[in-house]
């Protein structure tokens, strides 16, 4: 087999502040005939969901995406003038967010074209290929639809999360329908009363809450009930997945979740979770259901999505090989004897590839899961916790060659560096961070875990990243065979100097500070080690042209500070020393150099990078012999993204 990594394009569309990539699913191929069809079955699965998320995130979204789409398809005028190109880029803004507010910021977003130029489009196009509801005229839907595309003072924004104002009649959000804030949480507080309180569903999660003839009531989203129609052709396609289920176990995952999406009944959701929860053993896994709360301002509220997924078994086994050998890594760590575990056990953390992606997990992904949300079942059962290794390598490759480090990095020889072993040394220092880090230390007798209050996370994230930094530089990785060579680990340490002391300072806001917590802590470290390593130039910042660089002199004592920082760490998380967290955290982690702010903000500004990313799924294709049977299932990358939108309006749109 050829190996086609030099053809693979992973920049698929740019518009707007996104970017759309394409990833690859290596390893498709060695998977049996059986499991690839169930990836299949389980693809449909997700697909046929599409329409539901449009219409959660806004109730007029899937009219006007149809009603775009009928006029772009059917445009016969120049598609190259100023106001098409505006509507193209509008209708593909409206596909990345499933609706027409920004799929991060929620905020409406403002077409580029007037109100004239898409009435005149549709005027222009035959009114039985428009999407009129029944009984609807073409004024009527323009004047319907017209002031949720155009006016800014109408559903403003997906969800509103400002203190004081009514959340649900503020938010466009779809959940809720003739009922106050007010009026929706004394629904719940009374469910949630009368309900088991050892054992809580997810009250609310299925449903829409709407006021009809003065009454509150759940239009719950069932076989037979709200977007019926979708669910079940999704469960047409667990059944077929069903048949080729990998075993017993997976079979009865699927078997509850259909029965929940047939009754809508949350027992029988929680039951399904638990059930998802101890199938282990099977290599291909799923996702499909209604799952994040994000999208309602009260949080209760579940978007549906989807995520069809199996087991990476090579990158699996390096988190086992590295949590296996926890022990070792605990004793030798530079930390006090006395702030350390006797027995530490690492935590395994599955990886995984993503096979399709939908709903709220498309086009915009996370590149890690943790589920199930239930409370009550995490801490009874526990956890799935994946990272979704094939997402992130379209990151990284995607961001060869965007101009990034050719301005950012000091010179040459780092930028080979970076170019030769990052990709593998941020997997690694990530593994180190979540197997070991996390898992590592103790705390002394009586002292109480929440002791370092609102620093006590930046802490610990720098405690997590210190363990895997200082381990990154130790000949152990190399015995392990987790590094090629003893220059490997220098590629992470000078990304996260550089990282650390600026280049992260491109998602903070100018004039702000640093809030969130994994931010705090790469600066914390960054500085704190630039600072004790100053009477050596351990790192110095360096201008060449007017522009500041980061350069390292001396790996190794760069190695040595990493240490000391963490067996200070650890004594403060070990003792609750609060006011030394305190200290650490407000000197090092939280204010902003304004000049370096302002100068890494106007050199990003200048590469014209999309801040946003999203990805277009693969093509599944299974191979059919006479008599019907699927002999093969074979994947392909060659779709566009325009393409790919249009493809699923046409075949999955089933609300
Ligand atoms: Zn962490």
């Amino acid at each position: 087999m050829r190996k086609e990594e030099h053809i693979f394009n992973y920049v698929v569309d740019q518009f707007a502040d996104l970017q759309v990539l394409r990833y690859r699913v290596d390893g498709f191929d060695s998977l049996t005939l059986r499991q690839k069809k169930l990836v299949y079955y389980l693809s449909e699965a997700a697909l046929q969901g599409r329409d539901i998320l449009f219409d959660q995130n806004g109730k007029y979204n899937l009219q006007i995406r149809r009603l775009l789409e009928t006029l772009y398809v059917h445009f016969t005028g120049d598609r190259t003038e100023e106001p098409f190109l505006a509507l193209e880029v509008y209708l593909k803004r409206v596909w990345f967010s499933n609706g027409i507010h920004h799929h991060y910021g929620c905020d409406k977003f403002i077409p580029g074209f007037s109100a004239e130029y898409l009435k005149a489009l549709i005027l222009h196009t035959d009114i039985s290929l428009l999407p009129l509801e029944s009984g609807e005229t073409v004024e009527a839907m323009c004047d319907k639809l017209f002031p949720v595309i155009f006016d800014p003072s109408v559903m403003p924004k997906r969800v509103n999360q400002n203190d004081g104002e009514d959340l649900v009649e503020t938010s466009a959000a779809n959940y809720y329908e003739g009922v106050t804030q007010q009026e929706a949480e004394a629904f719940y507080a009374v469910q949630k009363a009368q309900g088991d309180t050892g054992h809580p569903v997810m009250y609310g999660m299925n449903s829409r809450l709407v006021k009809k003839d003065g009454v509150i009531q759940e239009e719950i989203w069932k076989v037979g009930g709200l977007y019926g129609k979708a669910i079940e052709k999704i469960i047409g396609w667990l059944h077929r997945a069903e048949e080729v289920a990998e075993n017993d176990s997976q079979r009865q995952v699927i078997r509850l979740l259909v029965a929940f999406y047939q009754t809508g009944d949350l027992k029988l959701f929680d039951d399904y979770s638990i059930q998802w929860l101890k199938d282990t053993a099977s290599r291909v896994d799923f996702v499909n259901g209604f799952i994040e709360s994000y999208g309602d301002p009260l949080g209760m509220k579940a978007s549906w999505e989807s995520i069809v997924n199996f087991k990476d078994l090579e990158a699996t086994r390096r988190t086992e090989l590295i949590s296996s050998n926890a022990q070792w890594f605990e004793e030798h760590s530079p930390v006090n004897p006395s702030f350390k575990k006797e027995q530490v056990k690492g935590v395994s953390a599955k990886v995984i590839t993503a096979a399709m992606l939908a709903g709220d997990l498309y086009p915009s992904s996370a590149i890690g899961i943790n589920l199930p949300n239930s409370n009550w079942i995490r801490s009874v059962h526990g956890s799935k916790s994946v990272t979704i290794g094939n997402l992130t390598d379209a990151y990284n490759k995607a961001a060869r060659g965007n101009g990034f480090r050719e301005e950012f990095v000091y010179s040459e020889v780092e930028k080979e560096l970076l170019d030769s072993y990052a990709d593998l040394t941020g997997d690694l220092h990530t593994d180190l961070h979540e197997c070991l880090g996390h898992g590592s230390g103790k705390l002394l007798p009586g002292v109480d875990p929440d002791a370092l209050k609102a620093y006590g996370s930046t802490i610990e994230e720098a405690r997590a990243d210190l363990f895997g930094l200082y381990y990154m530089a130790d000949a152990k990785l190399l015995e392990l065979g987790l590094l090629p060579d003893g220059e490997a680990y220098k590629a992470e340490y000078y990304s996260y100097m550089m990282n650390g002391l600026m280049t992260q300072l491109v998602r903070i806001e100018s004039g702000a500070q640093i809030e969130e917590a994994h931010m705090r802590n790469r600066q914390l470290i960054a500085r704190w080690v630039l600072e004790k390593g100053q009477d050596g130039q351990v790192v110095e910042w360096v201008k060449k042209k007017e522009k500041t660089f980061v350069r390292i002199n001396d790996y190794v004592r760069l190695r040595e500070l990493f240490g000391e920082l963490l067996a200070e760490i650890q004594r403060i998380k070990s003792e609750g020393d609060f006011e030394a967290a305190r200290v650490l955290v407000e000197n090092y982690a939280v204010k902003v150099d304004a000049k370096l702010h302002a100068e890494v903000l106007e050199r990003y500004r200048s590469l014209h990078l999309a801040p946003y990313k999203g990805f277009v799924n693969p093509v599944y294709t299974p191979q059919v012999d006479k008599s019907g049977e699927i002999t093969d299932v074979t994947v392909s990358y060659d779709e566009g993204y325009t393409e790919q939108m249009l493809r699923y309006s046409r075949d999955y749109s089933n609300l």
